[in-house]
């Protein structure tokens, strides 16, 4: 369970109870919502530990119902949390978040994994109880591809590397504007190997580090929306390519950042959505080197399928790269702000 709910062991003897008494003490303070005794209901089968939605729903003072037949939800009212049954998808206030491992039943009750609630779901509702570390100084872009390395490539010729590119620039125009100081990995068309761009990352100091992509499904021209990657979770598979390449037990130096990468993917996917209206294909899992090896919080977007016609055209048009640039400096804007309440409480 969270941090929060990492308490159960304090109920083991009167000596004990006083930390939790302080402990308790210093939640309602913060004003964090308390978790209801939902330590005790945790669930272990097979040797992997799970909580039950009504759980999770007694902790945050949630309801919860059924609105169809594979999904459960809960709200109260600030936020809305909804799963699928059986399935990875979860919805957190409307946006599509991927989780780790599929809410599943057990003993007649709905769970989901308890590193898919700690380290996705809660850092996603609560991100000011998880970036009270977390640095707000310097953002860094980083434009995919580069010079011999083109990216994707449109049906009519529009290449990735120039397009992320430009997006990257009007992101950085949009939150200068707002006083935020913001570096580029690249400001030109040339090539810059992966590793590189971490390094240049950690050089400038990065507090977070955005990598813009756009994204091709080949022929398929019906496939489109916006996805933005984070981290694999150690142990887990990815979300894209089930582990393919990179083991799922290993423990990159970029997982440290865990709970901030799951506050900032979800943040970016759901202002990039609302910014331009397109389809939201989720918060996503891989073992990126980019996110692998990044210094900081870090995501990895993919702002739209220049295999796809209609968001080709959004592409091409400059107002559609504004818009896109908008939700990324909007979802940005989002996450320095949870890092501010964080540090006020
Ligand atoms: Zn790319």
């Amino acid at each position: 369970m969270n941090k929060l709910l990492r308490i159960k062991g304090y109920f083991m003897g009167a000596e004990r109870l006083f930390p939790l008494l302080i402990l308790l003490f210093g939640l309602l303070v913060c004003g964090l919502p308390l978790p209801a005794d939902a330590a005790g209901r945790m669930i272990t089968s097979h040797g992997q530990t799970y909580v039950p939605l009504k759980n999770i729903a007694a902790s945050y003072s949630m309801e919860i119902s059924a609105p169809a037949s594979d999904r459960v939800r809960l709200r109260n009212k600030w936020h809305t949390l909804e799963f699928e049954t059986g399935g990875r998808r979860s919805w957190i206030d409307g946006t599509l978040v991927w989780l780790s491992n599929p809410v599943r039943e057990i003993s007649g009750k709905w769970v989901v994994e308890e590193l898919d609630f700690n380290k996705c779901l809660d850092p996603s509702i609560r991100p000011y109880a998880f970036l009270a570390h977390a640095g707000s100084r310097t953002v860094v872009l980083d434009p995919g591809h580069g010079g011999k390395d083109k990216g994707a490539v449109s049906p009519r010729n529009v290449y990735e590397k120039l397009v992320v590119l430009d997006v990257a620039k009007r992101v950085r125009n949009q939150l200068q504007a707002r006083g935020i100081h913001v570096q580029l990995t690249r400001e030109r068309d040339h090539f810059i190997a992966l590793s590189d761009r971490c390094r240049k990352a950690a050089a400038m100091n990065a507090d977070l580090f955005v990598s813009i992509h756009a994204n091709s499904a080949g022929d398929n021209r019906t496939v489109q929306g916006i996805e933005t990657f984070v981290l694999a979770l150690p142990g887990r598979y990815s979300s894209n390519a089930f582990g393919r390449g990179n083991p799922p037990t290993t423990v990159y130096s970029g997982n440290k950042f865990d709970f901030a990468n799951a506050a900032l993917g979800r943040r970016i996917q759901k202002n990039l959505v609302e910014a331009t209206g397109r389809e939201d294909r989720g918060v996503k899992r891989a073992r990126f080197q980019v996110l692998r090896e990044a210094p900081c919080p870090a995501v990895l977007v993919e702002t739209a399928f220049l295999s796809n016609p209609r968001e080709e055209s959004v592409v091409i048009d400059a107002d559609g790269r504004e818009k896109i640039a908008r939700g990324i400096a909007n979802g940005i804007l989002a996450y320095l702000q949870d890092v501010q309440r964080a540090k006020k409480q």
